[in-house]
């Protein structure tokens, strides 16, 4: 199986989140039952999208892009894995923004990823080359289960700036993510993937999918994306 998760960050509205779904679906991209399509939302935008994507017999599925460290109880403002798990299968951990813009640590992730697990949604674990041993070794402190995790390389160099990293380099970084995880869990490449270089990324031996930004805000780059996959 192939991955392509699309990471909205902070953007689209409901109103826009719903539009877009129509778009999309109007674009017909061939999916395809090899490649599964994930697509992270803001917390504000998923309980609409999933009627619709229902409604539209879309083969999407919902994840976030954060959750608490904190179990439920009185943390004001939180949303809690309990919360999110009558919502979306998977939720995306680490993000380079997260750690950059809200200081998150190797250890805040660890706990994130535990109680997605126990409420049986997929973290999705964002790495870079200065953390990566790091983070590992805090999931195997926490006693994450990294064989029930995704893991995406996204080096920071690449992320939103039009400069990916070369699919050989990727690949050997994604070897080593795949080594250090016991080799039990997909690993995809995320930064500055487009229609154009996506299946070089998903040819090489050692990447199972693309975590997409930018190009996942519009439809047709997008739908580009899952064509050039299928
Ligand atoms: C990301 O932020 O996770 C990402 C991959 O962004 P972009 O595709 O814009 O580089």
């Amino acid at each position: 199986m192939k991955y392509i998760i699309g990471n909205w960050k902070s953007n689209q509205n409901i109103t826009e989140s719903l539009i877009w779904l129509d778009e999309l679906s109007a674009l017909r991209p061939s999916f395809s039952s090899s490649v599964s399509v994930i697509l992270c939302l803001p917390f504000t935008d998923i309980a609409s999208f999933n009627h619709k994507i229902a409604d539209l017999g879309l083969p999407i599925i919902s994840g976030s892009q954060n959750v608490s460290h904190l179990p439920p109880g009185k943390h004001t403002g939180e949303i809690t894995a309990n919360m999110l798990a009558e919502l979306v299968n998977y939720c995306l951990v680490g993000h380079s923004e997260r750690r950059h813009e809200f200081g998150e640590t190797s250890e805040i992730v660890a706990l994130k990823a535990r109680y997605l697990l126990e409420n049986s949604i997929t973290p999705i674990v964002c790495l870079d080359t200065p953390y990566l041993d790091e983070q590992v070794k805090e999931l195997f402190h926490h006693d994450v289960d990294v064989s029930r995790c995704f893991f995406v390389y996204e080096p920071i160099s690449a992320i939103g700036t039009g400069k990916p990293v070369e699919p050989t380099d990727a690949n050997h970084v994604c070897t080593q993510i795949a080594f250090l995880t016991d080799n039990s869990a997909p690993v995809l490449y995320g930064g500055s993937v487009s229609s154009d270089n996506a299946a070089s990324f998903v040819r090489q031996g050692r990447i199972d999918g693309v975590l997409v930004g930018t190009d996942s805000l519009e439809p047709t780059l997008f739908a580009g994306i899952i064509t050039s996959l299928s």
